[in-house]
């Protein structure tokens, strides 16, 4: 077993001080990121966080953490969810290079959500059965709320869709691996739920923060 080189609550507030110059920069005046520590893209990976984020092309994680190359292992499928190819990914990295933090990254007005949601409204007939597997995969998080009064209110039924979303895949990547559920118990690996804010550039790390040190 790799020894942790970063410990998850360390790796976390790089991420959070990362953010805060991204964020800053958006309505600063310097215009650009800085990207700290861009070394060669040929020297061994270290990444000190895995993010399991939105395809969005809005949301690159390198950018709105502030990351440099080598810095984070990145996973990017629409909706953010969580099928067996995204849980290998997180293994692979979280046994390989020894990563403790997982984070998974929503955002505000997902895409992926918002068609679910449609979905739920109005059924289509002839939906791609691809598109469809991940419509699936998101309607579970988000069905209840759709049960509810928060159905006549479109803002707050897609804010807290895009929560429960995020929720629900940082609840799969803590119980459905084997491989991850021993290295949570035994060694220090820590899955937080995230949400990048379209509007404000700000991440909220909302669910799963482990105490700092
Ligand atoms: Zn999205």
């Amino acid at each position: 077993m790799n020894v942790p080189m970063i410990a998850a609550p360390s790796a976390l507030e790089r991420l959070r001080q990362g953010n805060a110059r991204f964020a800053s920069s958006l309505h600063g005046s310097e215009g650009f990121v800085h990207h700290a520590g861009r070394g060669a893209a040929a020297a061994p990976q270290e990444p000190f966080a895995i993010i399991l984020g939105c395809s969005d092309s809005r949301v690159p994680a390198e950018i709105v953490f502030d990351q440099g190359l080598g810095d984070l292992f990145v996973i990017r499928v629409a909706g953010n969810i969580v099928a067996p190819s995204q849980v290998g990914s997180v293994e692979f990295a979280a046994a390989r290079f020894g990563t403790r933090l997982v984070v998974v990254l929503g955002h505000s007005q997902c895409g992926a959500v918002l068609a679910t949601l449609d979905e739920l409204r109005m059924p289509t007939e002839n939906q791609s059965r691809n598109l469809r597997a991940i419509v699936d995969r998101i309607r579970p998080a988000v069905e209840g709320l759709f049960a509810t009064e928060l159905r006549h209110d479109a803002e707050t039924l897609t804010r807290e869709a895009v929560r429960a979303n995020t929720r629900a895949s940082a609840h799969q990547l803590r119980n459905g691996s084997a491989v991850l559920e021993q290295l949570i118990r035994d060694d220090g690996l820590v899955v937080v739920g995230a949400e990048y804010s379209l509007e404000t550039g700000v991440v909220e790390f909302f669910e799963g923060v482990p105490a700092a040190e």
